[in-house]
């Protein structure tokens, strides 16, 4: 079912949103070489704890994840693209770091996410970079009141086409409000005009993720963490947006 949300439902979800980027971005400061992934949660878990803030992760089990996911961000590095669970690695020169994160403050749920290069930086990791915050923009530019969720899918799979890049359409976005996952689905590629049309109150997660050369995962031994099929590296970004009259709304917007 799709929910949709008042001005006023809209604004208390703006919180969660503040909350979420403060965390994304002291998450992302806090790492350099050599930083834990572990670490990176401890820092996360503390932030909800001082926000009293729930976490969204940590009892998460859904049917494709092995166990409740026990940590309160994803942590993918390289070739893991999606759904990374943080564990003993310590980040090393050049990789690549996507922190996903979700959390729910006052009731409401927002989710983000970033990826970025610690240190040395291939030329090939930030462009996948670059290509999934340009689709992630033109994304949330076609959030609009009117076009369809097609429209959204279109704009994402023509950035990532304009890069030679394929799209995995296993997992894209998704509707956000009390809970984390809602409907609607919000694949990463489409056909314009198709799907749910748009309306004033809909809040939903676009999050464009690409791997460089492959457009196919598979599941590490962990369970949880997607892998692309052919080691490449990939990139995710992420927003949690509002449809209203005035245009999308960035509720995850970091400073
Ligand atoms: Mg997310």
């Amino acid at each position: 079912m799709i929910e949709l949300r008042t001005r006023d439902e809209i604004e208390a979800m703006r919180p969660a949103g503040r909350f979420v980027g403060s965390v994304l971005t002291a998450v992302k400061e806090f790492t350099t070489v050599g930083t834990n992934l572990l670490e990176m949660d401890a820092l996360a878990h503390q932030m909800i704890r001082d926000a009293g803030a729930e976490s969204c992760y940590i009892d998460y089990h859904p049917s494709f994840g092995g166990s409740p996911f026990g940590k309160v961000i994803c942590t993918s590095i390289n070739d893991a693209v999606l759904h990374g669970l943080p564990h003993d690695y310590s980040v090393k020169d050049g990789d690549i770091v996507s922190i996903d994160f979700a959390a729910s403050v006052d009731g409401w749920v927002c989710d983000s996410a970033i990826s970025f290069i610690v240190g040395a930086v291939d030329p090939e990791d930030a462009r996948v970079i670059r290509a999934t915050e340009e689709a992630l923009v033109a994304g949330i530019a076609a959030a609009q009141v009117g076009n369809a969720i097609g429209d959204i899918s279109a704009a994402i799979g023509d950035v990532a086409e304009s890069y030679g890049y394929g799209v995995n359409l296993d997992f894209g976005g998704h509707g956000v409000g009390r809970e984390m996952h809602g409907d609607p689905h919000v694949p990463n590629d489409g056909r314009p005009g198709r799907g749910y049309k748009l309306r004033e109150g809909l809040v939903i997660a676009i999050e464009p993720w690409f791997m460089r050369t492959t457009d196919e995962i598979f599941t590490d031994p962990d369970g949880w963490t997607l892998r692309s099929a052919d080691g490449s590296r990939g990139a995710h970004t992420e927003h949690t947006i509002a449809v209203t009259a005035d245009g999308p709304m960035v509720l995850t917007a970091r400073d």
